[in-house]
């Protein structure tokens, strides 16, 4: 500070210190290998036109707008001055793309006649941000047909204001493409425009020599409040490296007051690397992004600081400031914090990693669709990991295709089941996101994918303008999953035919235990009665034992029959020989064969005449076993009342009953009567296999059967066949 005190730098003001500086060309160029540099950061830019406009000598406002031109990615940019009567403004600055096309008149200026509205609302000290020509107000008529002229899109007007007056206006315009100008773009275009005001200004007042004494010292005080409220931190060293002043910004960034940090030595700070400090000290503009320490401060109790294990990505930037006269006087220090960047660049990177990490499975891709070029592109860098999925290997050779190009390339619409409805809800800003899975063909492969999809970049009228997919290859899954279902199923086939076979051995053994009862009891009374009829001589006696031994004959019979026909069921052997046949000739002969074997007290009826004649189309032997069947069966269970035979057409079939007056069978049975080998009662005689023949035949007839009865009072069996 002493060396200060000596020399007449402490006699200048803040803006004619900066004038010292020294900036390089080179500057720019150290800049651009930096992460930190590529960001296009309002930090940066603020540094960089700072310097432009203290040190370079030519043109420094035109460069100062060349650089914000590209950092606003506009097509012209320009400065306008009011003339005195205020009706007039000039442009003494203007930079532009090369796709502007400059228009054919000089528009070098402009007046309120040209753009009236533009002049009213920029001394109204109003900012101008139009998006796209459809924002001007209907009082913008004049200026309109100019900008037509000059093919504008989108246009960011500030107003400029010295001498406590709005003297002009920085303006920045899009002829390529509309610009939504973002409400960080606008406030950083203040901070450029209050920039440019201050050069302005110190300019004029410069040329105006008799006021310049007054209006130094108001500019000083202005350049103060300016200086501290710059995000960006301003640090002022004398040649030895003591601190002797810096801004509001600078004393943030460190986490510190400002006159905590005032006389601290630049470098003797042990968080500054020393090859840092070598270049500082070598007195050129200098550039460095560092690692801040801030452990190391308090370790060392350099400065008081809030910040304890902390670090920040910093970027100084800066300049030896070198007097003609004295040489080497002092450093000036730009400071950006760019640890906020840094970290979401991080994070970033990290997410990336993983994002990779997965995708180098090989069993996923990545893409981004574009809405309005209806694009699905596939980053080749990102995707790079092989792929048995011909699918993918396809994406990854060409990266851009249609959302139907996919579909078509899949051949997704041949199989059934796919549904590319939930992508399109996502595309149509229907739903944020979506996660389907659909089966594919590429050539004559099949393969499954999981589409998910994750709308972003919404638009303000809330329609995605981008979409993520990430599409997984998860036949693996889907051919376990169908292994397992298949293993699935055939076990539980193999149980049901265990228990089918379970079933079968104990029916088979119940039958056989039933059969040898069935057979045993005819046999025994033929056996029997035949050796009584041999020794027998009274004529009258031999007749009722011929009967006993008919009738067992019959039993007997019919008991074979059964078993045959369920032996042919059994084997799918049962034979059906179609004929036309009369009905009324079967019942006939039915009722006739029955009505003789009736019980005691017992009377078979059958209304033969007034049965019609009806001719079906169908078997005549099995029919006739079905009646059989259930006449003996009413028989037997029936000892008094009577048993009726009878049948109708009815609509498209005829329907046959059998009604007794017999014992009934109770609910629990009825619903079991129809299966094999049931009986209700054990010591009735029978197999149990009656009923389920006839239900298997009149089924195989295309008839049904069926039973009502109510225990004590009688049954009803009934079968239909049809009539065609
Ligand atoms: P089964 O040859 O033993 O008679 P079915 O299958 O013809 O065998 O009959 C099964 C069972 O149904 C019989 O054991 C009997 O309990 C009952 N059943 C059949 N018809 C009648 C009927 N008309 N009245 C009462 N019970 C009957």
């Amino acid at each position: 500070m002493s060396t200060l005190t000596k020399n007449k730098y402490n006699r200048l003001s803040k803006e004619e210190l900066i004038l010292l500086l020294e900036a390089r060309d080179n500057e720019r160029k150290a800049d651009t290998g930096s992460s930190f540099a590529e960001a296009s950061n309002i930090k940066r830019i603020i540094s960089e036109v700072l310097v432009l406009l203290f040190n370079e000598e030519r043109q420094p406002i035109e460069k100062a707008m060349s650089l914000l031109l590209n950092f606003f990615n506009a097509d012209w940019g320009y400065v306008a001055i009011f003339e005195k009567d205020g009706r007039t403004a000039y442009f003494p600055y203007e930079v532009m793309s090369e796709w502007v096309e400059v228009p054919k008149e000089n528009h070098s200026e402009l007046t309120d006649e040209t753009i009236p509205w533009i002049m009213e609302t920029v001394k109204d000290g109003r900012d101008i941000v139009m998006c796209s020509m459809s924002d001007l107000p209907p009082e913008a008529e004049t200026d309109k047909k100019l900008f037509e002229l000059q093919h504008l899109k989108s246009m960011l007007i500030i107003p400029l204001s010295f001498h406590n007056k709005i003297q002009g206006f920085i303006g920045f315009d899009s002829v390529r493409v509309q610009r939504f100008w973002t409400a960080t773009e606008i406030e950083d275009l203040h901070i450029i425009a209050s920039i440019f005001s201050l050069i302005i200004e110190r300019r004029e007042t410069q040329a105006s020599l008799e006021e310049s004494r007054k209006h130094l010292a108001e500019l000083s005080i202005k350049f103060k409040q300016f200086f501290n409220n710059l995000p960006i931190g301003v640090e002022l060293y004398d040649s030895e490296g003591y601190l002797i002043d810096l801004n509001e910004a600078d004393a943030r960034i460190f986490g510190s007051a400002r006159k905590d940090l005032l006389g601290i030595n630049l470098f003797r700070n042990p968080a500054i690397p020393e090859k840092i400090l070598k270049g500082i000290k070598s007195g050129r503009a200098f550039s460095f992004p560092f690692v801040y320490d801030f452990s190391i401060i308090q370790n060392t109790s350099y400065y008081p600081s809030a910040f304890v294990d902390q670090v920040k990505y910093l970027q100084i930037k800066g300049i030896g400031l070198n007097d003609p006269e004295f040489g080497l006087v002092g450093y000036l220090l730009i400071i950006s914090d760019n640890t906020d960047m840094q970290l979401k660049a991080e994070q970033t990177r990290n997410n990336l990693a993983i994002l990779k990490a997965v995708l180098l499975s090989g069993r996923s891709i990545v893409g981004e669709y574009s809405v309005e070029e209806d694009e699905l592109y596939i980053d080749p860098v990102l995707n790079d990991h092989s792929s048995s999925n011909p699918l993918f290997n396809y994406l990854k050779t060409h990266n851009y295709l249609s959302i139907q190009e996919l579909w078509d390339l899949g051949q997704f619409s041949s199989i059934p089941g796919n549904d590319m409805g939930p992508l399109l809800q996502v595309i149509r800003g229907e739903t944020d996101n979506c996660s389907f899975v659909c089966k594919m063909f590429v050539r004559t492969v099949p393969s499954w994918i999981r589409i998910n999809a994750q709308a972003h970049k919404i638009n303000k009228d809330g329609h995605p303008s981008k979409v993520v997919c990430y599409i997984t290859d998860i036949t693996g899954e889907k051919q376990l999953e169908e292994n397992l279902q298949q293993a699935r199923d055939e076990s539980r086939k193999n149980e049901l035919e265990m228990q089918k076979a379970r079933e079968a051995d104990m029916l088979k053994s119940t039958f056989l235990a039933n059969m040898s009862h069935e057979i045993r009891t005819p046999l025994n009374a033929i056996v029997g009665f035949s050796g009584i009829i041999a020794e027998m001589d009274d004529e009258e006696g031999k007749d009722e034992y011929v009967k006993i031994i008919n009738t067992n004959c019959d039993l007997l019979l019919r008991l074979v029959t059964d078993i045959l026909d369920f032996s042919k069921i059994e084997s799918g052997m049962m034979d059906y020989s179609l004929a036309d046949v009369n009905i009324k000739e079967i019942c006939a002969e039915q009722y006739k064969v029955h009505s003789l074997k009736v019980q005691e007290g017992v009377s078979m009826r059958c209304d033969l005449n007034a049965l019609p004649d009806k001719i079906l189309h169908t078997d005549p032997k099995r029919v006739t076993q079905v009646v059989s069947n259930l006449l003996s069966n009413a028989i037997k269970f029936t000892e008094q009342g009577s048993i009726t035979l009878s049948y109708r057409v009815e609509e498209d079939h005829v329907l046959f009953e059998v009604s007794d007056t017999g014992i009934g069978i109770s609910a629990r049975h009825i619903e079991t009567i129809f299966e094999r080998f049931t009986k209700v009662d054990s010591f009735k005689q029978g197999t149990g296999l009656g009923l389920s023949i006839c239900k298997t035949i009149v089924n195989a007839l295309r008839g049904e059967i069926g039973v009502d009865s109510t225990p004590g009072v009688g049954s009803r069996f009934w079968f239909t066949l049809p009539c065609e």
